[in-house]
């Protein structure tokens, strides 16, 4: 019997199998026909402390059971001020900088990202119509960004395969050149000379280009763009959808460069990755440019379950963990324990370009044909799953993002099929 499941970013015509996945617990998901994996990529970055937490769920339960869903236009419930006063509490600081201190809830990573355009956008909309700016529409973005795939998330990312088709419909951007090893300068140089034609913002992805390869770049440059942006009154806005909640070694990425930006976007692992919901922080002249008695200011953006009762309880209990158990001894110990074996994986001459942020893992696998559309990925994809394991190699780039929960003897097993990938695979230099 075929399926009427359309599944995303999935060539249905290649015909890979479709694993029916039944249960999940802590880092290990287990299939309808009695198998199991190991999710070695936090079911797309999202699962943080691990599937099916029992504080969280928990959470979800009880909420369920007492609001589920109320219009937030104007209306409000306990879960969603805990989430706001929460994300405040936690968000980055600096004595140097306004702080972040405004919360507008939306569902998902690329709905946050759309938000924090928008708000950027309506600044500089309604600060000329007071007098106090020239409008300014153009925004800049890193080279290699993925920020999401509605029209405005895919506009402000990296164009390619995989937006060809809607091309007529992304608006114009300024692309910033990525600050490779070596090639800080050129970056720098090219943020400053772009800023001084007063764009309305510049958006990046604070330390690590996630679905862009995995690349790496030092909290200085993140420190610098922050200042070139402040100094020529570009807004500086940081996707941490993905860099959130620890994957960098830190709660959010931005600290380890002491950045507090304008906007932030944050979703995948605010509710532990059990349920969908996302925030844009924005500091208070983003806030009061949008606050007047006159309604045509007002931000006009929302989705039917913004801030929707459940998914909030959710992030609530998230936050709770946080603050309560020891989360970033956990992930300093997996960090440690990753950057051991990637180590030794990185003399494997099948292997290149070992690198590594806090629990986020990366290494090249030395190909014949190893494009993006090349038939590499879905075959260790499906070796992986025989494996046991579930991992989504970026073309030739495999990387690990596991839950904070995966033990030692699972990360055994994930480094033992990377090398076996390798041997299989891997076309030594
Ligand atoms: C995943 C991701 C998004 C999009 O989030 P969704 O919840 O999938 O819409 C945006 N930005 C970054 C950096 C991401 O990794």
């Amino acid at each position: 019997m075929t399926s009427p499941v359309w599944h995303p970013f999935f060539q249905h015509g290649l015909e890979e199998a479709i694993p029916l996945v039944s249960r999940a617990e802590g880092a290990l998901l287990h299939l309808a026909d009695g198998g199991t994996l190991i999710d070695g990529i936090s079911s797309w970055w999202v699962t943080t402390h691990g599937h099916c937490h029992p504080r969280i769920a928990a959470a979800i339960a009880a909420q369920a059971g007492q609001l589920d869903q109320l219009v937030f236009a104007g209306y409000t419930h306990e879960p969603a001020e805990q989430v706001a006063r929460g994300l405040i509490d936690l968000a980055p600081h600096s004595t140097d900088c306004d702080p972040l201190a405004h919360v507008f809830f939306s569902d998902s990573g690329s709905t946050a990202v759309e938000v924090a355009l928008k708000m950027a956008l309506g600044y500089w909309h309604n600060r000329a119509l007071d007098g106090l700016a020239d409008p300014r529409h153009r925004i800049l973005v890193l080279q290699h960004s993925y920020h999401g795939d509605t029209i405005g998330a895919m506009s402000v990312g990296e164009r390619g395969v995989y937006n060809a088709a809607w091309t007529p419909l992304l608006f114009d951007v300024g692309t910033i050149p990525f600050p490779y090893h070596g090639q800080e300068k050129e970056t720098l140089d090219a943020l400053e000379t772009a800023c001084a034609q007063n764009p309305a913002a510049f958006i990046v992805e604070p330390l690590i280009l996630g679905a862009g390869g995995m690349l790496i770049y030092s909290p200085a440059v993140l420190q610098e763009m922050a200042a070139i942006c402040a100094r020529h009154d570009v807004l500086f806005i940081v996707d941490e959808v993905m860099t959130g909640w620890g994957r960098t070694g830190t709660l959010f990425s931005c600290e380890q460069a002491g950045v507090v930006p304008d906007i932030m976007a944050v979703a995948k692992g605010i509710t532990g990755g059990a349920i969908p919901l996302a925030a844009t922080l924005a500091t208070s002249r983003i806030f009061d440019a949008h606050r007047s008695t006159d309604r045509s200011r007002l931000f006009y953006h929302s989705s039917s379950y913004t801030a929707n009762a459940i998914a909030c309880a959710a992030a609530v209990a998230n936050l709770a963990i946080w603050r309560e158990e020891d989360v970033l001894g956990r992930i300093a110990t997996l960090s440690k324990g990753m950057a051991e074996r990637l180590a030794q994986l990185g003399e494997d001459p099948a292997f290149t370009n070992p690198r590594q942020l806090g629990v986020i893992a990366a290494i090249d696998l030395i190909a014949a044909d190893a494009g993006y559309l090349s038939d590499l990925g879905p075959r260790l994809r499906a070796f992986f799953l025989e494996q046991g394991i579930l991992l989504r190699p970026l073309g030739n780039t495999i990387y690990l993002m596991p839950p904070y929960c995966l033990d030692v003897d699972q990360l055994d097993r994930i480094f033992a099929a990377l090398s076996k990938a390798g041997d299989i695979f891997g076309v030594p230099a």
